[in-house]
């Protein structure tokens, strides 16, 4: 199933099945929050299907997801740990984002005025379905994840180098788009999955899921040793080589095959 979250009319939120018709997104009919277990069903109410492109245009695209944290991994490719200097991790290096930095598809990314440098990073984020605290080595993760959204990591690169952690460099309002769609059609504990990032309509970033230096299932295992995870939970898997600076009205995309693109403009 594909869904998104969505402003309706009424200016209430609600979600809603999303389905491929010839190449093109929309939002077909209206559902209870696939994450709520507690939801009860949504009466059947009439709704008019509309294209996510022209959900976009209006606005009306909302962040997907309520997680509790959104934890990152850095450098979870070869060539971007190479491009920025620094060795191959042993192990996963992780860091966080707060859930106040989450921005909708369509959303407005703020150009800190502190900052003289603002990347983007596009990333295959994985949703949490159930909660999970202390995978064992031998566990079998398909039953923890509900779904794979896509992401865009701002950065302010040259805050997150001067300072000794990089919560400010990341962690700054509307610095996680996500979404439009979550998706569990796409299986990359199982198959290969392919990430482009554009800037302005040039593609800057092409990644393969098989190229991750840590994979899916590694992740959840460690992150779990440290902190529950639940829910809702985001989980950004480290971005390919080609991260660039963006500049005021530039407009970013994060496409992930069989999943849907991200786009988000600079303020
Ligand atoms: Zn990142």
């Amino acid at each position: 199933m594909r869904y998104c979250k969505l402003l309706l009319a009424d200016k209430t939120s609600a979600f809603a099945a999303v389905t491929d018709r010839n190449n093109e997104l929309f939002a077909t009919e209206l559902i209870a929050n696939p994450l709520d277990t507690h939801a009860s069903a949504v009466a059947a109410q009439p709704f008019t299907p509309l294209s996510l492109a022209q959900l976009e245009r209006e606005h009306r695209l909302l962040v997907p997801v309520t997680p509790s944290k959104i934890v990152c991994v850095g450098r979870n490719y070869r060539d971007h740990a190479a491009e920025l200097g620094n060795d191959v991790p042993t192990e996963p290096l992780l860091f966080l984002k707060p859930p106040s930095s989450l921005l909708p598809a369509g959303g407005i990314v703020e150009y800190p005025a502190i900052s003289k440098r603002l990347d983007f990073e596009g990333e295959l984020a994985i949703i949490i379905g159930k909660q999970a605290r202390k995978l064992s080595a031998d566990a079998d993760v398909a039953p923890y994840i509900h779904g794979y959204t896509c992401l865009n990591d701002v950065t302010a690169r040259d805050i997150q180098k001067s300072d000794p952690q990089w919560t400010r460099g990341k962690g700054f309002d509307t610095f996680c788009p996500i979404g439009p769609v979550v998706s569990n059609e796409i299986n990359p504990l199982n198959e290969n999955i392919s990430l482009i990032t554009r800037l302005n309509g040039e593609v800057k970033q092409r990644g393969e899921t098989r190229d991750f230096i840590f994979d899916i299932p590694h992740l959840l295992r460690y992150i779990s040793q440290c902190m529950t995870l639940e829910p809702g939970d985001l989980i950004a898997t480290g971005t390919p080589a080609g991260v660039a600076p963006m500049q005021s009205g530039d407009v970013v995309e994060v496409e992930i095959t069989g999943l849907a693109t991200l786009r988000n403009t600079i303020a």
